[in-house]
């Protein structure tokens, strides 16, 4: 996590954009049709790839990292800016661009993105957008739909080349971006957050090593006693220790677990027994967490 100085942004801009685009943009449907190429023969080549806030996932970040071949702690510290915005609910991660006139994107190369089959989600699924309504208190699962958003520089949509909706999902392999998405919203959206629910900057900690740190949280997993207390599948176990998306999985249930309550881990008879009557899922939480840098020093 880098502790350069970090951009303020603007209050919500999520849900402000959210909003807007709920209201004006047209909804499109999977067989709906549009016209986009996007080409080193394009006169706009590679112009989008500077000055944009490209927020990540932390699927987004497995991809890259691993893509790089570097650690997930160099990678953040390295690529990405950690905004603070006073009412933020949940850690936002950015891609930081380069120090230059342009703010290139530091993967840019003259013949377009050096990470290209792992740029994110962001970058992959433009020119659509993906809008999704808040889901309802009582379980109900809000709108998603797809609309197109036509950026000014973009010469793309000039272009002869038609696409249904469907058809750019799958070439540009989106599905499983946002399979990953709809399983970190069950965090960033969480009603705990919707019914006034704050964490506590120890947890906001805990959230984003587990999300985004994932060799940190690896070693904090296997190193610690806290795959002790939980029913745990010794294959699924063995997984974690070199694959980050049985990691990423893991990380998901146990912070439902720990942050919210849910039912996603199983505690082991022992343990409930031994803590009968007073068991308390916060100390099975907070015991063995990862420690932030400041508890470190
Ligand atoms: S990651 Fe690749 S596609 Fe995305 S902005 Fe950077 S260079 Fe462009
Ligand atoms: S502006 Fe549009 S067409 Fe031009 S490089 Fe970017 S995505 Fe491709």
């Amino acid at each position: 996590m880098s502790e350069e100085k970090q951009p303020q942004l603007p209050r919500d801009p999520h849900e402000q954009l959210q909003e807007r685009i709920l209201a004006d943009y047209p909804r499109l449907g999977p067989d709906d049709t549009f016209k986009f190429a996007c080409h080193p023969g394009v006169p706009c080549f590679n112009k989008c790839c500077g000055d944009v806030n490209i927020f990540l996932s932390p699927y987004d970040v497995l991809r890259m990292k691993k893509r790089l071949g570097m650690k997930s702690s160099d990678f953040l510290e390295k690529y990405t800016l950690l905004p603070v915005q006073k009412d933020m609910k949940t850690p936002v991660v950015m891609l930081r661009m380069n120090d230059d006139e342009a703010k290139t994107c530091p993967f840019l190369t003259d013949k377009g993105c050096d990470i290209y089959s792992d740029r994110p989600w962001p970058c992959r699924i433009y020119p659509l957008g993906l809008a999704a309504q808040k889901d309802t208190p009582d379980g109900w699962r809000g709108d998603r739909f797809y609309f197109l958003l036509k950026e000014e520089v973009c010469k793309g949509f000039d272009e002869t080349k038609e696409w249904t909706v469907r058809g750019w999902i799958d070439d540009q392999g989106i599905d499983e971006y946002n399979e990953w998405g709809e399983h970190f919203k069950e965090l960033t959206l969480h009603k705990f957050f919707e019914e006034g629910g704050t964490l506590a900057p120890e947890k906001m900690h805990m959230l984003f090593t587990a999300c985004y740190d994932q060799d940190k949280f690896r070693e904090f997993v296997l190193g610690s006693t806290l795959l002790k207390r939980f029913e745990m599948d010794e294959d699924f176990v063995e997984e974690m220790r070199y694959d980050d998306e049985a990691l990423l999985r893991f990380a998901f249930q146990w912070l439902r677990f720990g942050l919210f309550g849910e039912q996603t881990m199983k505690v082991k008879a022992e343990i409930a027994e031994a803590f009968k009557g007073t068991l308390d899922k916060k100390e099975l939480f907070d015991k063995d967490q990862p420690k932030g840098p400041e508890k470190e020093k």
